[in-house]
């Protein structure tokens, strides 16, 4: 009996199960997959908890100008496309 088999099935596993889902959401957050994929396979759910619960990455921080409907940041104060006045738009 090869006694290292079950223990590569069982880092498969945690790899596919607590790595992936984590690096999936970093990627997702705008972070390194890697960082994911690290943070998943020592810390396992609670990674993957954290990353989840982490502010969401730069893709994200925008929103749509109501004037020409493109991307601004959400900080923004003008539109970047139209100009447009957004500072209603940012809470005081
Ligand atoms: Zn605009």
């Amino acid at each position: 009996m090869d006694a290292s088999l079950p223990l590569i099935v069982v880092l498969c596993l945690w790899v596919l199960f607590l790595g992936e889902p984590s690096a999936w959401l970093a990627v997702e957050r705008g972070r390194s997959a890697w960082n994911g994929l690290i943070a998943g396979m020592f810390f396992g759910a609670l990674a993957v908890i954290a990353i989840g619960l982490a502010p969401l990455g730069a893709t994200r921080r925008f929103h749509q100008c109501p004037e020409c409907l493109e991307g601004v940041r959400k900080l923004a104060t003008k539109c970047s496309q139209c100009g447009a006045d957004l500072i209603e738009e940012v809470p005081a």
